[in-house]
């Protein structure tokens, strides 16, 4: 049994603010969100990244996240998607999880600092 917050949520063992959920996934709103919209799509099984998460998983985490944009009006302005991934990705939750920003227009990579 895994001990990661997510897994805990997924349990019921921690509460969440949930957008979807069905046998295999679960879309939730983050809990320190750094965008209007700021929703997490996590797999039900424990999978730490993309590195270890198999075609099918990815594909159908990928469907559900196409399918909430489109029901909650993110897909027509648009919308971010990313994953963070070990220690220089700064995953700080070591569950697969997509981070499904919009609502508002998000900062691109000319206005962030350069090195
Ligand atoms: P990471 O840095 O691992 O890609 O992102 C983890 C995300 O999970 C962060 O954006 C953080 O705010 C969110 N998070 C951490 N703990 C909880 C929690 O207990 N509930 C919810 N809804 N989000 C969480």
């Amino acid at each position: 049994m895994e001990d990661d917050v997510f897994c805990k949520i997924i349990r019921g063992e921690l509460p969440s603010t949930k957008i979807y959920e069905d046998d295999k996934v679960i879309v939730i709103k983050d809990a320190n969100p750094i965008a209007k919209i700021h929703w997490l799509a996590i797999p039900k099984k424990h999978v730490l990244d993309i590195m270890e998460a198999d075609d099918e998983m990815i594909s159908y985490i990928f469907d559900v996240i196409r399918k909430v944009a489109r029901e909650n009006g993110l897909a027509e302005d648009g919308f971010r998607i990313t994953t963070n991934i070990g220690e220089n990705g700064g995953q700080a939750v070591k569950h697969l999880h997509f981070h499904i920003l919009g609502g508002e227009k998000l900062p691109t990579r000319s206005q962030k600092k350069e090195h």
